[in-house]
């Protein structure tokens, strides 16, 4: 069995390997490069294979840095199956049509100022290459053992990252003899609201495992849900209102868990809360129909609080006028909208509309990438950009640091530690501060050999 490394090896973005094995190439993930735009524009470059060539894909979760390639993918010959866990399956085409809508109105925006003779830029990917994904896919429920391949088996196991993620095993079996991958995808941090914990695995000839936080361990997770409930009384005697830039998925539906836990305790029935995304509505139809995979707290708080998604004073904004109607309420609202790095979406005219009034804070409750507005805001800075027109900054902005869907340092130590045997370990999804901090740690603690992923880079097992 070989492993190829093409994405997320050396950055957090773009996950993608190669599995040779068997006879068969199945790719791992086909993820988005994000961040810089220097980066962003790799992702219309040539794939490093044919994409004819590959006998299946597998899917570890719907984050747009693991999916947001696929439709490409299809668009230049891949005609294989895509195992995917079901409640992937389901977030897949939301992510992806909302990926092509931005991608067409970016291009569309663009072609309006041509210079003569310049080419229209085109978008990376439409919505109907999307439709092209769709029939492709194949859900697998967790801890199911199947078949995708002669010779090739496949389990997928909770991640405990996000709905749907994914712990991929990967078995090949040539003349013989089996070799057996772990790849991790990314993994949540334990005691993670709603999901469950990701599930332990104890044998494998390769590990590959993500990084994101390998040089850091996650501040306590009570004092920074104590936080988000002192922010909301001081904006309340403030008078004033409480915007929280956060990912429609993921990060979303855990604040509207926190508000039914907190419900009476945060006083939150005198506030009027908007989760303003045009993809909300979906995606929480994905939650409602995987409740099965909830952790048994989560599912006690659906059971015995208000449920988190239907809150009496939620309003959950679909149309763009119903968003901007928001702009005309004076206090008392939280407004949950994206993106999570207010680098785009409606976040941005919330901000632009409330960022010069002192009485009203901005919550991030997530990194805050180098670049994007919402670092700026982080970092006190006094008068910010959007949409062309600078704006001062007189709102309070907070940043509450213990939220992470990604397990910290030690969780992924201990993730590792249950591997008997302490298998090679190649290590992805991580800069390489972080890569390089964890590689030392599980070196010293657990005798593993341990590498870092870069591009192109071949391990044989
Ligand atoms: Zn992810």
């Amino acid at each position: 069995m070989q492993v190829e490394f093409h994405g997320a090896a050396g950055e957090v973005t773009g996950s993608m390997h190669l599995v040779l094995a068997a006879g068969r190439r199945v790719l791992l993930d086909c993820g988005m490069l994000q961040g810089r735009r220097e980066l962003e524009a790799q992702n219309a470059a040539p794939f490093p294979f044919e994409p004819a060539s590959l006998d299946a894909l597998v899917l570890s979760h719907a984050h747009i840095d693991h999916i947001g390639r696929v439709p490409l993918l299809v668009a230049r010959g891949f005609r294989g199956p895509i195992w995917l866990q079901q409640a992937t399956a389901e977030l897949l085409p939301v992510m992806l049509e909302d990926a092509a809508s931005l991608a067409e109105s970016d291009a569309a925006r663009a072609n309006r100022h041509l210079d003569p003779g310049q080419p229209p830029q085109q978008p990376l990917f439409t919505r109907q290459d999307v439709a092209s994904v769709l029939p492709l896919l194949r859900p697998l429920d967790y801890d199911a053992r199947a078949t995708i391949l002669p010779g090739i088996e496949l389990t997928l196991r909770d991640a405990g990252h996000i709905l749907g993620s994914s712990i991929v095993e990967l078995w090949a079996t040539e003349e013989g003899a089996s070799r057996k991958l772990v790849f991790s995808g990314d993994l949540g941090p334990r005691g993670t609201p709603i999901l469950r914990d990701p599930a332990v695995i104890e044998e494998a000839d390769l590990v590959v495992m993500e990084s994101t936080y390998g040089d850091r361990n996650h501040r306590d997770r009570q004092a920074t849900v104590d936080e988000l409930g002192e922010v909301f009384e001081h904006a309340w005697r403030e008078r004033g209102n409480v915007l929280i830039p956060a990912f429609a998925v993921g990060r979303s539906q855990e604040l509207l868990y926190w508000f039914a836990r907190h419900w009476d305790a945060w006083n939150l029935a005198r506030w009027r809360i908007f989760l303003d995304s045009p993809m909300a509505g979906r995606v929480v139809q994905v939650y409602d129909h995987h409740h099965a995979l909830f952790d048994e707290q989560a599912q006690a708080v659906w059971r015995q609080r208000p449920s988190p998604f239907r809150l009496p004073n939620l309003h959950i904004t679909a149309s763009t006028e119903e968003s901007m109607a928001i702009n005309s309420i004076r206090s008392g609202a939280i407004v949950i909208a994206g993106s999570g790095m207010a680098n785009g979406g409606r976040i941005l005219h919330h901000l632009r509309h409330r960022l010069g009034r002192r009485e009203t804070h901005v919550v991030f409750v997530g990194y805050q990438a180098e670049g994007t507005l919402g670092r700026r805001l982080v970092e006190r800075a006094p008068w910010v950009r959007i949409h062309g027109q600078d704006h001062r900054v007189n709102a309070q902005i907070h940043t509450v640091g213990g939220l992470s869907a990604h397990a910290d340092q030690q969780g992924l130590i201990e993730w590792y530690g249950h591997f008997r045997g302490a298998p090679p370990l190649v290590l992805v999804h991580g800069e390489d501060r972080a890569r390089e901090a964890l590689a030392g740690e599980i070196g010293a603690r657990l005798g593993a050999q341990v590498s870092l992923a870069r591009p192109g880079m071949r391990r044989t097992v």
